[in-house]
């Protein structure tokens, strides 16, 4: 993986200026899923560096998270586990809450998601302030999980999120910013 990958996501990734609210360019990475090509390429880029990783589970985050971790999954012959927004999983959970520029949120994860010890791969699409990868992270080391590396196909490195993501020993992957 290199510079012409990068380049190549990056191409079909769609900025969309002041979405949902002024002031926020919203990276939109529905062509690059809606493309039969880009979608391929993005999700062997992934598939090809966690092969050889002994991974025991995938784990996305709720909801862009869900498409490229669960295709990711699947290839790597490994299950999948969702983190979900708070209210959404059935069954017993663990929450972390995390602060929003305005407010709150929260994301929980089912008990028995992990086993102890599991070597997880944690994917989301984007990381920006942080909040939730480092949300989601938390909650497979409470349920006793291994975050072998976390990952994502954009940073904004602009808004601290993924060093203050690498400040806390989690290492982190990103295709593009
Ligand atoms: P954060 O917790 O601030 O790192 O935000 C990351 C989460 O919010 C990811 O699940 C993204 O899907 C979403 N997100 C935040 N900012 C953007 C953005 N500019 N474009 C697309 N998604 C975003």
């Amino acid at each position: 993986e290199g510079a012409l990958d990068s380049t190549y996501i990056r191409n079909h990734i769609r900025t969309v200026p002041d979405w949902p609210e002024p002031g926020v360019q919203f990276r939109d990475i529905t062509p690059l899923l809606q493309n039969p090509k880009t979608f391929r390429v993005l999700v062997d880029l992934f598939v090809h560096r966690y092969m050889d990783k002994q991974l025991d589970i995938v784990a996305g985050v709720d909801a862009r998270g869900f498409i490229l971790g669960a295709v990711v999954a699947y290839e790597l012959n490994l299950g999948f586990v969702p983190i979900r927004k708070k209210g959404k999983l059935p069954f017993l959970t663990v929450q972390e809450e995390y602060e929003l520029e305005y407010g709150s949120a929260t994301v929980e994860i089912h008990t028995d998601a992990c086993k102890p010890g599991d070597r997880v791969l944690l994917i989301d699409d984007l990381v920006a302030t942080g909040g939730t990868m480092i949300a989601a992270a938390k909650l497979l080391t409470r349920i006793g999980a291994e975050v072998v590396e976390a990952a994502a196909i954009v940073d904004l490195p602009e808004l601290g999120g993924s060093k203050l993501i690498r400040d806390l020993n989690i290492p982190l992957h990103t295709v593009c910013n």
